[in-house]
């Protein structure tokens, strides 16, 4: 996963440390030495993440990171202010200007990579919802911009017990308006538990019990009724392996067990808001648009909000300079399925065909109904051999099992044939891509059906 970060620092040599650093990680990088600077370059170039100094003279870290949060233009990149001193009144001075994170300097290598992934993983979703809300705008089938308005119910916060955390469960009380329950790892993974869905899940960790407080965070992650639960692990002090694991694992905030419950209570408000605003933005997407953009039979996105949202896709693509790939997927002899088991069964194969392919993409990709028996895909940010892996995992996803039909005895095999074309940054309209995949898919099918074909010009 690669992304740009801006570095902002006032002493040349800091700059050139973490350039150093990040480009070896395959990070793209730019650099400000000053506040203002700053500020210009995260509203030009739109940087993933900032890395902000806390001291600088003229606009320090603190004011340049409360102008980024005000900005409706910067608000949403993520900021982890670089500070020598880690105090506890400046970290509470800079969570309160809306940092997301502090690291101490001189940066330490584990720290600062696996907040980075962390962060890039979560803004990918963010900016992916963002851009589904605008194309539903573009469409129409939104009245207004503002959000859809906040769910009544107040936020609810479940903390899994832990030696110590009971402590910080009193703090926490007094110090949130939100409800507070205290469960035992047993109870949360039961999901008996007074709030079904909690807003935020705050996992303690006994220290001889590391293990199983990470794999408890695992667990739920991917549960639906906690999978969109924003969660904050309380770590060892200076445990910072354990920390970076708890990130790499989907945590969206760490604290030290030992910190000032009133910084864990400025994370769990944050990390509330941040989920608010992503509930926010998925429901803009489901509600009431549902029916406008989805094809019933097998939950898919329609062609008319796909080549809608294939434009924006096209078009980001443009600005970060990263190449995409559209792919054309259709049923092979579909014809005949219908001839031989009817049209009920042809519908069974296409809801089911759908949701492998579904499984087999990633969040961010777009899968849809482009026509009777076809579908289409587009991955954001996915070149020629991501491209290959990934078309070869959705022709063998449906290839490999073959289909239990309604009314059929004996499952039957289902194939299907993939045109691939890669659209280049700026270059590639996707008119003509839609043409280049679909002469690939033509291709496939000539060639034999059940393969994968890439257009002449991304090969
Ligand atoms: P090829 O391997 O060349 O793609 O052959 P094919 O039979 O899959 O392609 P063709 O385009 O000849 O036929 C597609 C069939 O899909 C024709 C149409 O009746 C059927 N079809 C389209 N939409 C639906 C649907 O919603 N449900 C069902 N059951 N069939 C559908
Ligand atoms: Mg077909
Ligand atoms: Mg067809």
């Amino acid at each position: 996963m690669s992304g740009r970060i801006l570095v902002v620092d006032d002493v040349a040599t800091n700059r050139v440390v973490l350039r150093a650093k990040l480009a070896e990680a395959f990070y793209d990088v730019l650099q400000a030495e000053d506040g203002e600077t700053a500020l210009a370059v995260a509203r030009r170039d739109r940087p993933d993440i900032v890395l902000l100094d806390a001291v600088m003279p003229g606009l320090d870290g603190f004011a340049v990171c409360a102008r980024l949060k005000a900005d409706p233009a910067t608000r949403h990149i993520p900021v982890v202010m670089l500070t020598a001193e880690l105090d506890s009144a400046a970290r509470l001075r800079g969570l309160e200007a809306g940092a997301d994170d502090f690291l101490a300097k001189p940066v330490a290598d584990q720290a600062l990579f696996a907040r980075v992934r962390n962060l890039l993983r979560e803004k990918t979703i963010v900016d992916e919802l963002r851009l589904r809300a605008q194309t539903c705008r573009a469409l129409g089938l939104e009245e207004d911009a503002a959000p859809a308005p906040v769910a009544g119910r107040p936020a609810a916060v479940q903390i899994v017990k832990a030696d110590g955390i009971p402590a910080s469960a009193a703090a926490l009380r007094r110090l949130l308006t939100e409800r507070v329950d205290v469960v035992d790892a047993r109870a949360a993974l039961s999901g008996r538990t007074p709030s079904a869905r909690p807003d935020l899940v705050l996992i303690g960790m006994d220290p001889g019990r590391k293990a199983a407080a990470l794999d408890l965070l695992s667990e739920l992650r991917a549960r639906p009724a906690t999978r969109h639960s924003a969660f904050i692990l309380i770590v060892p002090d200076g445990d910072i392996a354990t920390a970076a694991a708890a990130l790499d694992l989907g945590a969206n905030d760490y604290v030290f067990a030992g910190s000032d419950p009133h910084e864990l209570a400025v994370r769990v408000r944050s990390q509330i808001r941040r989920k608010r605003y992503s509930d926010r933005l998925r429901a803009s997407v489901q509600d009431g648009l549902r029916l406008a953009v989805i094809d019933p039979l097998t939950g898919l996105y329609n062609r008319r909000y796909a080549l809608t949202h294939l434009n924006r896709i096209a078009l980001r693509a443009a600005e970060t300079g990263k190449i995409f790939t559209l792919m054309l997927l259709d049923i092979d002899r579909f014809k005949q399925i219908n001839d031989r088991f009817g049209h009920m069964a042809g519908d069974a194969v296409l809801a089911e065909v759908a949701a492998r392919l579904r499984d087999n993409l990633r969040g961010e990709d777009l899968l849809s109904r482009h026509g009777g028996e076809e579908f289409m895909a587009a991955l954001p940010d996915t070149g020629l051999d991501a491209a290959r892996i990934a078309a070869e995992r959705l022709r063998k996803t449906v290839a490999a099992t073959p289909f239990r039909l309604p009314g059929v005895e004996m499952p039957f095999p289902v194939t299907l044939s993939v045109g691939v074309a890669l659209g280049h940054p700026g270059r590639d309209e996707v008119t003509t891509l839609l043409r280049e995949a679909d002469s690939a898919l033509y291709a496939s099918k000539s060639g034999g059906r059940n393969l994968v074909r890439f257009a002449a010009s991304a090969a």
